[in-house]
Parts: C-alpha cells; sequence; structure tokens
C-alpha cells in the first residue's frame, strides 16, 4: 500500500512539472522549484527522470556566454510520445496521431467497408499505418471519440447521431475494451473532449462553467467546482434535449420541442417556412448557420425572426440551466458561432428576461474562439492530464470518460 501511495505522489509530481513546464518554456529547475513548491531535491530528480525518458529537454545545458554556463533551460520534447485519437462519425473512421506537445502528425479516414466494425476498421488503421509513424512503445495510448452517451453504468452507448449499425450483437463497450491490448485506452465523448479543449487552450479560470457544442446534435459538459460532471462520458447531461416548447414537434427522444428539433443546425432548412420564406436560400439543400447569418446580416425579414425565436428559445434552456447549477460562464461552441454577434446579443437580452435574475446577470455568455477539430487536442490532453500515469505501465487500462 505504501509503495502505491508512493508511486501515486510520484505520478501527481511530475504531471504537475510536465504541465509546469508545457506552460512555462525554458523555465529553469529553480523556478520550477518555486513555481511547484515541490523540493529542490524532487523537482531535480524528477526533471532528471523526464529528461531520461525524453518527455522533455534541457536546451540550456552546454550551452554557455562569456560569464559561464547558462542557467538551465527546460522545454517539453517535441515529437517524442503521442497519442492516437480515433474519432466515430456515421461510418467513418477519422485517426490522428498527436504530439502530446500539441501537434497532429498524422491523420487518415476510413469508410467502414462491408463486414468491417467501427473496432475493425479502427484497429486496422492504427496497426497498418499509424504504427508506421511511430514506435509502437511511444504510444501512451488510444482514445476513441464519439457523439454519444457512453453509459458506464448500464454498459451500454447512446446516441441519436451515430449509427452503430455494424456492431452486430457484440457489446461495443466489451469489445472496444479487448480491441488494442498493448494500450491504455479511453472511451470519450466529443463534447466533453471540446470542453476540456477550451479548459486548457482558452485558458479558463472559472471554476464553474458550461460548454455547449452545437454540432450533429446539441451537447453540454459542465465543470462544477474545476471537475468535469460525470468525467468525459457524456451521461450526465442531455442539454439537446431540454424541452422549450411542449407542444413542438417530436424528438426521436420521445419528447416534444427539445432543443435539438428546434434550433440544431440541421432543423433550420425545414424551420424557415414557419416564419415566411428567405429567398436567398430558397435554392439550398441544406441551410447552415453561417447562411442564417448572412440573410440577417443583410436584413431579411424571416431570417431576423426566425434567428430571434430561435434565441429565444436557447435563452430559455439557458436560463434554466443558469438556475440549477449557476455557472459563471457559459461558452457556445461547435458551429453556432457561425450565427453570428446578432445571435448572441439577442440570447443575452433575452436571459434577462428568464430565469433568476440574480444569477442570469452574472453569467457571461459568449462563443468558442477554438477552432472546430479542437476537440482533438482536448481528448488528447484529457487522455493525458487524467488518465496517463508515469509511474504505471498497465497497458490493459479501460476508461470511460
Ligand atoms: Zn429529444
Amino acid at each position: 500500500m505504501k509503495l502505491v501511495n508512493q508511486q501515486l505522489i510520484k505520478n501527481t509530481n511530475m504531471k504537475h512539472l510536465y504541465a509546469s513546464i508545457y506552460s512555462n518554456p525554458g523555465i529553469s529547475r529553480t523556478n520550477l522549484a518555486k513555481l511547484t513548491h515541490l523540493s529542490k531535491t524532487t523537482v531535480s530528480t524528477l526533471v532528471d527522470e523526464l529528461i531520461e525518458r525524453e518527455f522533455i529537454l534541457d536546451s540550456g545545458t552546454g550551452e554557455s556566454d562569456s560569464i559561464g554556463r547558462k542557467p538551465n533551460c527546460l522545454q517539453v520534447r517535441m515529437n517524442s510520445y503521442y497519442t492516437v485519437v480515433l474519432n466515430w462519425v456515421e461510418n467513418t473512421v477519422y485517426t490522428y496521431l498527436i504530439d502530446i506537445a500539441g501537434t497532429s502528425i498524422y491523420e487518415e479516414e476510413r469508410q467502414l467497408g462491408a463486414g468491417d466494425t467501427y473496432i475493425s476498421c479502427s484497429a486496422s488503421s492504427l496497426y497498418d499505418s499509424v504504427l508506421k509513424q511511430c514506435n509502437s512503445n511511444r504510444i501512451l495510448g488510444v482514445c476513441v471519440v464519439v457523439s454519444a452517451m457512453i453509459d458506464a453504468l448500464h454498459n451500454e452507448v447512446y446516441s441519436t447521431t451515430l449509427s452503430l449499425p455494424s456492431m452486430g450483437k457484440e457489446n461495443l463497450i466489451d469489445a472496444l475494451q479487448n480491441a488494442f491490448p498493448e494500450y491504455p485506452v479511453a472511451f470519450l465523448e466529443d463534447t466533453a473532449c471540446y470542453a476540456y479543449a477550451e479548459k486548457v487552450y482558452a485558458g479558463i479560470t472559472e471554476k464553474n462553467f458550461a460548454f455547449l457544442n452545437f454540432s450533429r446534435g446539441i451537447g453540454a459538459t459542465l465543470f462544477i467546482e474545476g471537475k468535469m460532471l460525470g468525467k468525459a462520458s457524456g451521461s450526465f447531461t442531455q442539454f439537446g434535449h431540454y424541452s422549450v416548447d411542449s407542444n413542438g414537434p417530436l424528438c426521436v427522444c420521445g419528447n416534444h420541442g427539445c432543443l435539438e428539433t428546434l434550433i440544431a443546425e440541421k432543423r433550420l432548412k425545414n424551420r424557415i417556412p414557419e416564419f415566411g420564406t428567405i429567398p436567398s436560400l430558397s435554392n439550398q439543400d441544406t441551410v447552415t448557420f453561417a447562411d442564417l447569418c448572412k440573410a440577417a446580416t443583410f436584413r431579411d425579414p424571416t431570417a431576423l425572426s426566425m434567428m430571434r425565436q430561435m434565441a429565444w428559445e436557447l435563452a430559455q434552456a439557458l436560463g434554466n440551466l443558469i438556475c440549477v447549477v449557476n455557472p459563471s460562464l457559459i461558452i457556445l461552441g461547435g458551429k453556432i458561432p457561425a450565427l453570428g454577434e446578432i445571435f448572441l446579443e439577442e440570447v443575452r437580452e433575452d436571459l434577462k428576461k428568464v430565469g433568476f435574475r440574480k444569477m442570469v446577470d452574472a453569467v457571461t455568455i459568449r462563443y468558442s474562439t477554438l477552432q472546430s477539430d479542437s476537440f482533438l487536442n482536448g481528448a488528447m490532453k484529457y487522455f493525458f492530464d487524467i488518465h496517463y500515469c508515469f509511474t504505471s505501465e498497465d497497458s490493459s487500462s479501460f476508461f470511460i470518460g
């Protein structure tokens, strides 16, 4: 037991040191000790181990100026360790090899063929292609990212947007657990990965915040007192199925008037007739948030009234969300930033009319500023920060969320 605790402490300290070097490139051992409140001896020992294992490098060693040797200068080592991120979307596996220092160095796309499952297709991508890019022992783990509710309690995956016809009768979670025996595997939900990317790369300091993802569906991830609620499994919140109109259209979930049936991007085209016609969009098969924003910018009256109604519907849901968990920040991400400032302002104004005023007034609502593929880095970073262990070689680890 004592040894286990020591290993845990060592892992925590190494994570802390790596993260501090990552955020402060060029830092010296002395400043690292001050920053992390670890003893100089601990810092020195663990930094030496991180250098030896090629996680970091000391670019100051060997350099000298007229006075003598420069103080050491610690950096994370690029192109040294990786995480494989597999994104399953509509019978396609997108594979990425992502350096833990932050860059994607390889990516490919494979369609599921006849008889393929997401797992068999992922395995062939990993073993046939990815392993040609780097040594197997440089892969710290495999993340599988889906737009789905991964229910660890009932050992099942539920999704209204990801078709899972190719799994047959075999349980997906059980099969995934045994698919890549050489590596730890994490099964993650995409909105949670986006939210983690926001926290890390957009430098969010608020302990209570919500990230809303408007992509294929509508999802949310909540951080409560600094912790992601329900881990990265997507099984604690179904924000897209929050109903704002009990007489609204029937949703696949069985409810009426869910946000997904009203303001998801894929619903826009069918919803226009409710408000009139938008001549500039009438010939398009699909209508995107960006299309609607453009029409509203040029003062198309139908586009403006549709956008106003959508803002009102979202504001109602947000007002209730705020009453339940009181976040100080709400980030609207995925594709919805394309609706532009007109929509965001409308949501802010509408929020003043709903919800518990004292709480609502204290909330900042803004769009995400990260790229639309930020969930990939979010997945890599989440796996590395939360699940990777410097002091364990257990390749059979399997994490849901
Ligand atoms: Zn629903």
